[in-house]
């Protein structure tokens, strides 16, 4: 069969866009190298943070606005609760990257924000301490996204639209003939479609570097925390957190559920290039940074650890993503930097248009990937 579009990877980038196009009609075909959804990439852990004041830059602000139409329009697809409500506290240098990255994108935006004071954070959240030294902002709009159920709703809205989704076939390798595009899998198959969208996730820094885009790969682990007062993180007393400390950024979110408490670290681990340098295995030193934050801000989340998965960044030199015309022919989404999940309904719209028609009305002029090849020339 002809394709119009082929998606090469199906996690959260390339379900969404699988969704979309095939919502639009358009003949889609999507190839996934593991089963759908997998814990090898990026795209698992149960959850994702969702915001809209946007501390890494403001344009962000209209494209997570966007995402969250999505959201909702895919949870009444499936009838199915995706996003929970609530709010996100950020904690840092009142100078620092984080608080004014917030107060800038909310500002320009006129999203509600409240600053909030060292008591206040307190007394409405009593689970924090030693939190004198930062500056508090509280955005009321954030939310978490049930990830893994999130992939399988787009991967259902897609089918039900008609897309061909195949799970266990890898792409091997794609070339230019004519007009269209040809892909080879592993397991010996070729498919034609007049357009290609490579949505690899970690795997893109091998398949994308050819085209001078410089992806690199980060480890990070998050961590689920069995607290024997369950009640000091329940949803109304306990918010999404960001904080950004002198010993590096660390996030948390409540106790949603019998996991307990998730805590991780933000950055900070080393840069690798290759998808087969991550190690998947669990290490005691994986829990010393994140122990060390406990101890000193969040004392009674300081607690045997439940669960703990390793998951990779997939990172651009700017923490920008990287989404672009490759060729008339070939679109590309990487390099979601630690932050990508949140908009991939948009990211989907985005891809979608860019396949059909070369262009988007959505903003993503921070995202093209002349960035690298002026810095590479
Ligand atoms: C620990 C952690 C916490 C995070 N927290 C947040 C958060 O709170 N909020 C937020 O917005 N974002 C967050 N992110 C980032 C977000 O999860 C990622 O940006 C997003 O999931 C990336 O999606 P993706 O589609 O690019 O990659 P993936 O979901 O990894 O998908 C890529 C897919 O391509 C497939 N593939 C690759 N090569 C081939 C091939 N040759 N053939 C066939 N298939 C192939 C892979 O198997 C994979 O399924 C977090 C990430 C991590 C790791």
């Amino acid at each position: 069969m002809q394709y119009d579009v082929i998606v090469l990877g199906l996690g959260a980038m390339g379900l969404a866009a699988a969704w979309q196009l095939a919502a639009r009609g358009v003949r889609v075909l999507g190839l996934e190298q593991h089963i759908i959804p997998h814990s090898l990439g990026s795209s698992h852990g149960h959850t994702r943070i969702i915001r809209q004041a946007y501390y890494e830059h403001p344009a962000y602000v209209p494209l997570v606005q966007r995402a969250y139409a999505g959201w909702y329009e895919l949870e009444q697809a499936v009838g199915q609760h995706l996003l929970t409500t609530c709010p996100c506290l950020s904690l840092g240098p009142a100078d620092g990257e984080l608080i004014t990255g917030v107060k800038a994108a909310s500002y320009e935006h006129t999203l509600p924000i409240e600053m909030l004071s060292a008591d206040e954070v307190i007394r409405r959240f009593p689970a924090f301490q030693n939190i004198e030294p930062f500056a508090a902002v509280l955005e009321p709009t954030a939310g978490v996204l049930a990830v893994e159920d999130s992939l399988r709703a787009m991967a259902q809205v897609a089918v039900a639209h008609g897309a061909m989704l195949r799970d266990e076939v890898a792409v091997q390798s794609w070339r230019r003939e004519g007009n269209s595009v040809c892909v080879s899998t592993a397991q010996g198959e070729t498919f034609h479609a007049a357009r290609l969208i490579v949505t690899a996730g970690p795997w893109a820094t091998r398949l994308l570097a050819p085209f001078g885009i410089p992806l690199r790969l980060m480890r990070q682990v998050a961590n689920w925390f069995a607290v024997s007062d369950r009640s000091l993180f329940r949803r109304d007393r306990f918010p999404i957190f960001i904080a950004d400390t002198q010993a590096g950024a660390f996030y948390g979110m409540p106790a949603f559920d019998a996991r307990g408490v998730k805590i991780a670290q933000h950055y900070g681990a080393p840069e690798v290039e290759q998808i087969e340098q991550i190690d998947r295995s669990l290490n005691p030193a994986d829990q010393a940074p994140v122990r060390a934050f406990l101890r000193r801000h969040l004392p009674s989340a300081d607690a045997p650890l439940r669960e703990a998965s390793p998951c990779i960044y997939t990172l651009t030199p700017d923490r920008h993503f990287c989404i672009d015309t490759l060729d008339d022919a070939v679109v590309v989404a990487a390099g979601f930097s630690g932050h990508g999940f949140k908009f991939a309904p948009v990211v989907g719209e985005i891809l979608a248009d860019l396949a059909i028609r070369g262009q988007t009305a959505q903003p993503i002029d921070l995202f093209g990937i002349g960035r690298f090849r002026a810095v590479h020339r």
